[in-house]
């Protein structure tokens, strides 16, 4: 369900049934001459639409103004909005401690800018990360007063963690493709890859006549298909429903 659209009591059924709830974290970035800016979040945002079919889940309104960088074109005619990741982590705790406070628990957000090295971490999702882990020592400490982690009803502690129930999996960040589909499916910016799922899930965001494949990392988007792209949709909807399932 779209989180908007839902109703106090949908709201209310949603956290007591511990549905996902999740983010699609995105930017709007230059994306060659023949592919939308918001190429990196609708991709995103049409992947968990895919899931939503099959799977209980809350989407939450798209996120789109993260850390794009300049590093592709500077913005002016382009199009890349950047905005600044010291500027995005005190914006993302408040969202997060907001979901908290409602009394979701099981919070995601996933991305697919700069997410090739997911475990390293680039801007936008590092600063959602961080805002993340604040928001969640914040709420504990405002819930539970400090010494919460000391006292003796947290001895288990471990064996929670162990078992992925602890606050710390509260709120958790996902590439939106892992290294093993990478390692099936072409990773790049604006190329093959990009392209072809975009022709497969939005084909109105490109428009094939306007490539410029003098830039090199769009000159493989000659080769795009949609036949292509949908390979990519299938592994990445596999990946979500991974994520996302009900547990035990
Ligand atoms: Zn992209």
């Amino acid at each position: 369900m779209r989180y908007e659209l839902m109703l106090p009591h949908q709201i209310r059924r949603a956290i007591g049934e511990n549905w996902p709830v999740v983010l699609p974290l995105g930017v709007l970035e230059y994306h060659g001459e023949h592919m939308a800016v918001g190429m990196d979040t609708i991709a995103v945002i049409e992947a968990l639409n895919d899931i939503e079919r099959e799977i209980d889940i809350v989407i939450l309104p798209p996120f789109y103004y993260g850390a794009a960088s300049y590093a592709v074109e500077p913005p002016e005619g382009n199009g890349s909005l950047h905005v600044d990741a010291s500027t995005l982590a005190p914006l993302a705790q408040s969202m997060f401690t907001g979901l908290l406070r409602i009394g979701f628990r099981n919070i995601h957000f996933f991305i697919h800018h700069q997410s090739e090295n997911f475990g390293a971490g680039m801007p936008t999702d590092l600063a959602f990360k961080f805002a993340a882990r604040q928001a969640t020592f914040a709420f504990l400490e405002r819930e539970r007063g400090e010494g919460w982690w000391g006292r003796e009803g947290m001895a288990d502690y471990y064996a929670q963690h162990e078992a992925g129930d602890d606050p710390f999996n509260w709120i958790k960040g996902h590439p939106l493709m892992t290294p093993e589909i990478i390692a099936q499916y072409p990773f790049d910016h604006a190329g093959i890859g990009e392209t072809s799922l975009m022709l497969a899930i939005r084909p109105d965001a490109v428009d094939m006549g306007r490539l410029d494949d003098a830039k090199w990392y769009a000159a493989s988007a000659r080769e795009a298909t949609a036949e292509l792209g949908a390979k990519g949709r299938r592994l990445i909807a596999e990946h979500l429903r991974q994520v996302l399932k009900p547990k035990g």
